[in-house]
């Protein structure tokens, strides 16, 4: 399992994919990606291999912009298959999602955001947090970041995830907490992968999350990393320089 993403300048799709491929070491049973350009995301995904993911992304042509997001999924909850493979949507379709890990009170959760009229097409408990996301987003009125901290207080479990909102096209929000995450810096561009293998072609520079923290990645700009407990900011992120 693993996850990789890219926001800069470049055509997202071609880095995403060659990232999954370099992350096959890790093991899956299915793949996704999602591509936006600026207008409408394109999602393909599928049970099985990294390349027959290829395939049928690219026979269905998704090709075109500069955010993207992939994921290898070993499934825990819900069966391997393609509705059950990474990225999920939230409801609204604005934000999208992958996820390792797992968010072991998913059902309670679940059962929550069920009464108040979410309705969720896969079986996993990674599409319960892209929704308790959105509803903390929507409820208390709050941007993608704090909605992303406030939802994860909420959830018990081990995740490394990376989450975009449509709406707002310049910035990745990732956290992690047991499961591995690499932020690769570069100009005027940034890289996301459970490993460097993904992006240590493009740059040097990596940060290199610690378990309980988040970050948002905005296009351009830079990279805030925050303590997802209590929301502070790490004023001075270590970035390593990777030798090759
Ligand atoms: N728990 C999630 C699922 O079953 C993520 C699994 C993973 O780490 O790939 O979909």
């Amino acid at each position: 399992c693993g996850i990789v993403g890219y926001i800069g300048h470049r055509q997202a799709y071609p880095i995403v994919l060659k990232g999954l491929q370099r992350l096959e070491y890790r093991g899956y049973d299915s793949a996704g990606i999602a591509i936006y350009d600026g207008e409408q995301i394109s999602l393909c995904k599928t049970k099985g291999k990294v390349e027959d993911l290829r395939k049928k992304a690219e026979q269905a042509g998704i090709t075109k912009g500069t955010l993207g997001i992939g994921h290898t999924r070993w499934a825990t909850h819900g069966v391997p298959n393609d509705i059950n493979s990474h990225p999920h949507y939230s409801n609204s379709g604005d934000l999208v999602i992958i996820h390792n890990g797992i968010i072991e009170n998913y059902d309670a959760i679940k059962k929550e955001l069920t009464k108040r009229g979410y309705t969720f097409t896969s079986e996993t408990d990674t599409e319960v947090l892209v929704n308790l996301i959105e509803d903390v987003q929507i409820k208390q009125n709050v941007k993608l970041g704090k909605a992303v901290q406030i939802a994860l207080n909420e959830t018990v479990g081990a995740y490394a995830i990376a989450v975009f909102d449509k709406k707002k096209p310049n910035e990745i929000v990732v956290a992690r907490l047991g499961s591995p995450l690499a932020i690769g810096i570069g100009e005027d561009e940034f890289f996301i992968a459970s490993d460097a293998s993904p992006f240590i072609e493009y740059t040097q520079n990596a940060l290199y999350l610690e378990d309980g923290e988040m970050a948002v990645v905005r296009r351009g700009r830079e990279v805030k990393v925050f303590n997802i407990q209590d929301d502070a900011l790490v004023s001075q992120p270590y970035i390593q320089e990777l030798k090759l």
